[in-house]
């Protein structure tokens, strides 16, 4: 809810990326993969608009910690939600 410090998302047209900062270990795959989107110098840190869902998750994939996950909006194959 308004937790502050846990989980944070971040969303795009058609992916969102959420965001644990507990869970970082800094190994930046994330802003070596996609500096376009990752830019740890901009507020929110954050862009998923910067770059396609498709590179996007490819990235996110690459995170060794779990800190960041993604969701595709549009009929995503990654943990789609069912209903209630
Ligand atoms: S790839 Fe994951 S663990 Fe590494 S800096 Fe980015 S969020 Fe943190």
């Amino acid at each position: 809810m308004s937790g502050g410090s846990e989980k944070k998302v971040y969303q795009a047209r058609s992916i969102t990326v959420t965001f644990e900062a507990r869970r970082c270990l800094h190994a930046a795959e994330c802003v070596q993969g996609l500096p376009e989107v990752f830019d740890i110098a901009k507020r929110p840190w954050i862009q998923p608009g910067n770059a396609t869902a498709e590179r996007l998750a490819e990235v996110v994939r690459r995170c060794p910690s779990g800190a960041l996950r993604y969701e595709l909006v549009d009929g995503g194959t990654d943990a789609p939600a069912g209903p209630p």
